[in-house]
């Protein structure tokens, strides 16, 4: 992900509204890009801008250091800076129609899940149940942990898990502004429509970032 410092610019998807239907139809994606993350990143910037001394921070240095930045900041790092670093690995991670191939992990975290978990769909099974536990607002990642292993993580409203010390390698968003247009509060269909749309390249760099 190309670090970027104040004033945060709205990230750019790599592909159009329409692009994932009709997984995630074209009015939600829409909005939580337009909308959702433009509030987040107006909020941010918003929030940095009296404070000229973290105007050269990146996003990832202010949100893996929220303990030691003013007490008037933190809060604002850590909704709206976690809003927008959060809806960036959201957003990566999904892509338009491929061969349904492409939607599962290959390379090595292909391999690493194969051992952790048992296979492709055992893990599919334990993302999705993992997904439908998280209770309210809230993210399901894959990360890394300092040392390179594999873990399925629940974060709650925009907390991201940089600042717990994980390396993120791909999220699902179960807010429910992520799905309710289209799938209601069915999250159940939302999660197998989500799989139809993973970006699996994304995730596997992210990876071999992580374990670098
Ligand atoms: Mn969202």
């Amino acid at each position: 992900m190309k670090k970027q410092c104040y004033p945060f610019e709205l990230f750019k998807l790599p592909y159009a509204f329409d692009a994932l239907e009709p997984h995630i139809d074209t009015k939600t994606m829409e909005l939580h890009h337009n909308r959702h993350l433009k509030t987040y990143t107006d909020k941010l910037n918003a929030a940095l801008k009296p404070f000229h001394e973290f105007h050269n921070w990146s996003l990832e240095r202010l949100l893996c250091n929220i303990n030691i930045l003013p007490v008037k900041l933190r809060n604002d790092i850590r909704n709206n800076g976690g809003g927008v670093f959060n809806h960036i690995y959201y957003f990566s991670g999904l892509s338009p129609a491929e061969p349904a191939e492409s939607r599962k992990f290959g390379g090595n975290l292909g391999n690493k899940i194969d051992k952790l978990f048992g296979g492709w769909d055992k893990f599919k099974a334990k993302f999705k149940e993992s997904a439908l536990e998280v209770f309210g607002s809230g993210y399901l990642w894959l990360v890394a942990d300092r040392r390179g292993h594999l873990k399925i993580l629940h974060t709650e409203n925009q907390d991201s898990p940089i600042t717990r010390g994980f390396c993120p390698i791909m999220c699902i968003d179960v807010w429910e502004h992520a799905y309710y247009l289209k799938h209601y509060n069915v999250r159940a269909d939302y999660i197998d429509d989500w799989f139809a749309v993973l970006n699996a390249k994304f995730a596997e760099e992210n990876y071999l970032c992580c374990i670098r």
